[in-house]
């Protein structure tokens, strides 16, 4: 079985020693009395629950599945993941940073992403149920009527219930004004519900007393597309007004889905038959107010590919040390055995410190970004709102789509290490690579997460969000440029932050003439775009590491040798994909539709 050891040295080394997160947060009112020995503890609490509660059933939710009673619809999760989810809630973790006016103990983002992180690593089909819930809160608390927050958010926030969103159906995924579920409007104010949505996470199951649906749907005189579509709020038990559940509604499950991965988390395909809903922020602006539930959803999916590679890196790194193969190239290097541990081989290690590069520097840019939309949330100033708006806007699609990536390369190369071993179920590592498949596809498909960044965020503003982290690399390489012994980070960011600036520029100008140039470029410039930011979170983490190096810690020697395996190994990848974003869209369009 696989083992998991939650990283608290290297969040803390993160939140304290990087971002120095307990300085930004007590600036803002609602954590003014936060101190670090609060956020350590509960961070620490949060890693004992998930690695010794959620982590043994793991494996089990994989080999179990959810099973359908298809005569009464309810679906069973897999053994031990009902009992896991009480005492989650027993423990209070659902309501970790919900607003206390709903029960929430109203701690910062930042803690809760830790947590988030570590329940992924543990298991990631059981951190979906309570995952989606987040969103949903986000979502009514942002859009929701008094009454539907009355109602609704505080067992949201205890997790007596949990949340679902219904987007996708059989015909219509990424463009979502496709759609056809019908909202009637009916007498008393509520509406009748009527279609068929599938894929939904966690849309059935017996975890919960109650289950909140946000459905997506049209009204009967809605404009066509995208922006005839409204939200609404489908408890699977509608609820009373003194808050008790009454009838079952009928929003039922048909079906679950056979999948590659992720198969302890119930994939529903929902039936509503004339299901009663109420709706959420005005009619036909439903989109918009699904977002807040998606941006949320498509951190929480970075989360995801964020904690399967670091599980995956601490299973490989512990066989590296074990295995024993062959013996090293430059001579044995472990003479009391009759092979050299294959840790000692060049490429093994490529393997080890590409995992392990990708899950320090995705643990510091997710704490940023989380901080950031603490900012955004909590700050009195309206000028340090926006900018951390800008900024979050910005990242969440490099969130998204650079996190997932390079936990589907890194789960890969773990499993690798462990050769046929890695392939046969019982080391866990196949799993990872199976789980963390579907993170690249749903919540927008990563390319989708590429056209969002570059044609929305990039060149829909004419650059003025990506110039507001340029900044931020600049005041960095101008602060640190003086300094020797950063040249080797200092100059290759320096000089990928000037290549990404002509690249948008140079695409910007294409996509004048051609708008198909975007959709070239997009999922290579996004790959660029998460170098560059990743090569500012590893300088930043080189420079503390640097500073505290004769402390005799050698938690900041391996953050120093990690850091210079990024620059050397990981980031050169920048300039083929620049090459090929360059190259345009012609090479992609000759061969005639026919002739595939
Ligand atoms: C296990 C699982 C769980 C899910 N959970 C949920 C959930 O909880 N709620 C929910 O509503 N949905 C959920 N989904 C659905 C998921 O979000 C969609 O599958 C995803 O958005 C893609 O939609 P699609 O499958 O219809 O693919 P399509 O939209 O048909 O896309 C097919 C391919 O075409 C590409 N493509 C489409 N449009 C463009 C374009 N303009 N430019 C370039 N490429 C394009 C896509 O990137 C993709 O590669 C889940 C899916 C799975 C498999």
């Amino acid at each position: 079985m696989p083992h998991y050891t939650p990283p608290l040295r290297d969040m803390q080394f993160v939140m304290h020693e990087l971002l120095g997160v307990v300085d930004e947060l007590k600036a803002l009112p609602p954590y003014a009395d936060i101190d670090v020995d609060t956020i350590n503890a509960v961070v620490e609490e949060a890693g004992k629950f998930a690695s010794t509660v959620v982590a043994p059933l793991n494996q089990i939710g994989d080999r179990e599945g959810c099973t359908l009673d298809k005569a009464t619809h309810e679906v069973k999760a897999p053994t031990g993941f009902k009992e896991a989810y009480a005492k989650y809630v027993e423990g209070g973790w659902p309501a970790l940073s919900s607003d206390p006016q709903y029960g929430g103990q109203g701690l910062p983002h930042v803690v809760n992403q830790c947590m988030f992180e570590m329940l992924n690593s543990s298991n990631q089909a059981w951190t979906m149920y309570p995952g989606l819930s987040h969103g949903a809160y986000e979502c009514l608390a942002t859009h929701g009527t008094d009454e539907q927050k009355k109602r609704f958010l505080p067992k949201l926030t205890s997790g007596h219930w949990t949340g679902t969103m219904c987007l996708t159906e059989a015909h219509c995924g990424t463009d979502l004004g496709l759609l056809r579920t019908k909202a009637e409007p009916q007498a008393d104010g509520t509406y009748k519900l009527t279609g068929s949505k599938i894929f939904i996470s966690a849309g059935e199951h017996d975890m919960v007393e109650n289950i909140v649906h946000l459905v997506l749907a049209r009204l009967p005189d809605a404009p066509q597309g995208s922006k005839g579509i409204s939200l609404f709020l489908v408890p699977k038990f509608l609820v009373k007004a003194d808050g008790s559940l009454g009838e079952r509604n009928p929003i039922f499950c048909g079906a679950l889905e056979h999948k590659m991965g992720i198969h302890g988390n119930a994939t529903a395909q929902l039936n509503l038959d004339g299901a009663i809903g109420t709706l959420v922020g005005e009619p036909n602006k439903g989109l918009p107010a699904m977002f807040v539930m998606m941006n949320a959803a498509r951190l929480g999916v970075g989360m995801q590919g964020l904690g399967l590679t670091e599980v995956a890196y601490q299973n490989a790194a512990a066989y590296a040390k074990d295995r024993i193969q062959m013996r090293s190239l430059s001579g044995p290097k472990a003479k009391d055995k009759p092979a050299d541990p294959i840790i000692v081989h060049p490429d093994v290690r490529k393997m080890l410190l590409t995992a392990r590069a990708y899950a320090e520097g995705g643990r510091a840019l997710a704490m940023w970004t989380t901080l950031q939309i603490d900012k955004e949330l909590a700050s009195s100033d309206a000028d340090v709102r926006a900018e951390c708006a800008d900024l979050v806007a910005l990242i969440t699609p490099i969130v998204k789509a650079f996190l997932t990536d390079n936990a589907w390369i890194s789960t890969s190369h773990c499993m690798q290490v462990f050769g046929g071993h890695g392939y046969i179920g019982e080391w866990g590592m196949e799993q990872f690579v199976r789980d963390s498949r579907i993170n690249m596809i749903y919540e927008g498909t990563n390319t989708i997460q590429s056209l969002d960044l570059l044609g929305r965020k990039v060149l829909g503003d004419n650059g003025a969000k990506l110039k507001r982290f340029g900044k931020l690399v600049q005041q960095f390489v101008e602060d640190e440029g003086v300094s020797e012994e950063m040249q080797e980070f200092v100059n290759p960011l320096a000089d990928l932050g000037d290549k990404v600036t002509k690249l948008t520029t140079e695409i910007g100008m294409k996509a004048f003439k051609n708008p198909d140039e975007v959709g070239a470029a997009a999922v290579d410039y996004l790959r660029v775009c998460g170098h560059l930011v990743f090569a500012y979170f590893w300088g930043r983490m080189a420079k503390v590491a640097l500073a505290k190096l004769d402390s005799g810690d050698p938690f900041y020697k391996a953050k120093l040798a990690t850091a210079r395996f990024y620059f050397a190994k990981l980031l050169p990848e920048t300039a083929g994909l620049i090459r090929t974003a360059r190259s345009g869209v012609a090479p992609l369009l000759e061969l005639e539709e026919a002739l595939f």
